[in-house]
């Protein structure tokens, strides 16, 4: 297959969620990406809305690159179809991978997983380890509650706006692709995960 045409990691839920909204957002993600001929790089496995972002950027002709724990593989039901499924022997193996295999990240709701992935990649960001974009789908308003918050860190003098607008916020999410691709295409996607 021909390289892709960009790659995205996205950190999601490995639960569908309450909403029915939560597994259209997957899909939509999915299909935006396999269908335009680019690459989705997550966490490798089958449940929840990463499963449902997976496939639908399979079914779409996209490529898939998961990357799973060892220890994981049975507990999130591990994806054998995807393009490339790399078992990892650490978590921080795999987070590392899948930062180094992307052009931007992108947060869709989900749990406590996806927080830390979305708060470590961000902070890797300001601390100058990447310059590739990042995006939070904010579907239904997921995460208000969290982007309140993070404004009053910065009223608090906790945060300074500059950090919150290393984050790309978005309520729909194919908008949100086309402005992280965008960005992505424009920078020279520096990744030095050495010092981490
Ligand atoms: P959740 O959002 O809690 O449903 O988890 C989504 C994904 O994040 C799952 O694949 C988890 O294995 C993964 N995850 C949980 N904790 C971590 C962590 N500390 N680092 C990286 N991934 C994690």
């Amino acid at each position: 297959m021909a390289e892709p045409a960009f790659s995205v990691c996205v950190y999601c839920g490995s639960k569908p969620g309450a909403s029915s909204t939560y597994a259209d957002v997957a899909r939509a993600a999915g299909h935006w990406i396999g269908s335009r001929g680019g690459q989705l790089v997550y966490g490798g496995g089958n449940n929840g809305l990463m499963g449902l972002v997976a496939s639908a950027t399979l079914e779409a002709g996209g490529r898939v690159v998961g990357v799973i724990p060892q220890a994981l593989v049975d507990l999130e039901c591990a994806k054998t179809d995807c393009t490339e499924l790399h078992i990892v022997q650490t978590m921080h193996e795999r987070k590392q991978m899948m930062a180094e295999r992307a052009d931007a990240f992108l947060a869709l709701p989900g749990g406590i997983g996806t927080f830390e992935e979305l708060f470590e990649v961000w902070t890797w960001r300001q601390l100058g380890y990447h310059d590739k974009p990042i995006g939070v789908a904010n579907t239904g308003g997921y995460y208000s509650g969290l982007l309140s918050f993070l404004n009053s860190s910065v009223t608090a003098g906790f945060m300074n706006g500059a950090q919150l607008d290393l984050i790309t916020i978005g309520d729909a999410v194919e908008p949100l692709l086309v402005q992280l691709v965008g960005k992505a295409a424009n920078s020279d996607l520096g990744t030095d995960l050495s010092r981490i």
